[in-house]
């Protein structure tokens, strides 16, 4: 065997069964010369393992998390659970955990000299494999107690251990393993599935921001209806997205369908993949569920325009000012997917005739974007300052609501996109008795014609 460790002990390191980063030898070897017993552990092993490539290696080791500061000169905590970056890797103490009072984090955890703890605390048999050293004398192999290796082979999602303690200890391990049995299309073990069916409720438990990232990272996946298929057939779904649990099957159908679709066409891109998982429900239900997962508050904005232009119905008797007044319903960066979402949807629906109209409507989008037509206040030829100057008008909303206006009227009849003719426009706008009364905060006159 090759000695590659280059290690002061002189012991001969096995290879490991899969390629590993270099700098993750390295710090292995580190640890392994300074008398420590050190693994490579978690998702990293059992990417490795399914054959593919593995960017985040996480290291177990029985060093302290004091002592690991001083093996690696220039690491520090990583968390307040003693967690250290070293060298671009996070390195964790073996621990058990204990005492999971709210479902969720454990209380406290305690530090450990044995990999077999540390593997029984994981969550799944697939995510509890390690690879490495007892010490600097051991020689190097796979730890898989759990035979999680057997697991791997037969495409099953077990939890480690007794699977109801488990997922009553920390309800985000339900999350975890419908996001990891979708990620690879492997299948729940039946009786860890029958514990997540009677867990279902404890999702509860989690915090928004950590349910709101395992959904999205669900969503981020190839084929992301099998997560939510999952998540639907254990019945998490009613806790975590109820508004999607409550649809028909049909409709369900459909909507999963569509961010399929989506998924394939715009890989990885979060924002149709949203739009089109809250395009069958509420625009008002939909709002809440992109702030309960919580994408962020620009974010929502935009997805949720996404969701309102992607439901309005087209009608091949749309004049091209309604093709207009419709393209004008989104900003100009979300027209591309806008058009995708409904064509995802129209492929989705059972309407033969769907995706011909909305072939359709993509076409008359297209020649209107080739006519440059003018279709947001940035387009229109006058701005604010125009109307100050020209009219004499003091700032104030009035100037805003006159330029929406206009624009309204060019949205309609682009050929009325001319200074001149929109400053004349403007100062009937104001000549009108209404538009007096606007000035003082009423309503708008009727459109001129
Ligand atoms: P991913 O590919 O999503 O990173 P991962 O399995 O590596 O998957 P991490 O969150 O990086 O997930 O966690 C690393 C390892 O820590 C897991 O493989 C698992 O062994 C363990 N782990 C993470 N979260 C939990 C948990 N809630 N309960 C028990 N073990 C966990
Ligand atoms: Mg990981």
């Amino acid at each position: 065997m090759p000695d590659r460790s280059g290690a002061s002990s002189g012991v001969p390191v096995e290879a490991p069964p899969f390629p590993v980063e270099p700098e993750a030898m390295a710090v292995l070897e580190t640890l392994w010369s300074a008398g420590h017993g050190a693994y490579l552990v978690g998702g990293g092993v059992r990417d490795a393992l399914l054959g593919l490539p593995v960017t985040d290696w996480d290291i177990a080791t029985d060093a302290r998390p004091e002592r690991l500061l001083t093996i690696f000169p220039g690491s520090s905590y990583q968390n307040r659970f003693g967690t250290v970056l070293a060298r671009g890797l996070e390195i964790t103490t073996f621990r058990r955990d204990h005492r999971y009072a709210d479902h969720r984090r454990p209380d406290a955890v305690t530090f450990s000299s044995d990999i077999f703890e540390d593997l029984a605390r994981r969550d799944l048999t697939i995510n509890a494999i390690a690879w490495g050293r007892r010490g600097p004398e051991a020689s190097a192999r796979l730890v898989d107690p759990a035979d999680g290796q057997g697991d791997l082979a037969a495409r099953l999602v077990r939890a480690v251990g007794d699977p109801n303690r488990r997922f009553d200890e920390d309800a985000l391990r339900l999350l975890r393993a419908v996001r990891i049995a979708a990620r690879f299309d492997f299948s729940l073990e039946p009786m860890t599935k029958a514990a997540m069916i009677a867990h279902a409720a404890d999702v509860a438990w989690v915090s928004e921001e950590r349910v709101g990232g395992e959904i999205r990272r669900m969503l981020a996946a190839e084929t992301p209806s099998r997560a939510i298929r999952l998540l639907s057939d254990t019945h998490i779904l009613d806790t975590v997205l109820p508004e999607l649990a409550a649809l028909p099957e049909p409709v369900l159908a459909g909507c999963l369908d569509a961010v399929d679709t989506v998924a394939a066409t715009a890989p990885g891109r979060e924002r149709p993949a949203l739009a089109a998982l809250c395009c069958e429900i509420r625009p008002d239900a939909a709002r809440q569920v992109l702030e309960r997962l919580r994408v962020g508050a620009r974010e929502v904005e935009a997805t949720v325009k996404l969701v309102a232009a992607a439901r309005h119905p087209y009608a091949d008797t749309w004049s091209d000012a309604d093709v207009r007044r419709f393209m004008s319903m989104v900003p100009d960066e979300l027209r591309g997917d806008l058009l995708l979402l409904r064509a995802a949807r129209a492929a989705a629906a059972t309407d033969p005739e769907a995706v011909a109209r909305e072939e359709q409507l993509r076409r008359r989008v297209a020649a209107e974007q080739a006519a440059e037509s003018p279709l947001v206040l940035a387009d229109l030829a006058i701005d604010g300052r125009d109307l100050q100057q020209a009219l004499g008008l003091p700032e104030g909303p009035i100037i805003g609501t006159i330029l929406d206006r206009l624009l309204a009227d060019v949205i309609a009849e682009p050929a009325l996109n001319d200074r001149a003719t929109l400053l004349v426009r403007a100062s009937l706008l104001l000549d009108q008795p209404m538009g007096q009364d606007h000035a003082r905060g009423g309503a708008m006159p009727p459109p001129i014609r």
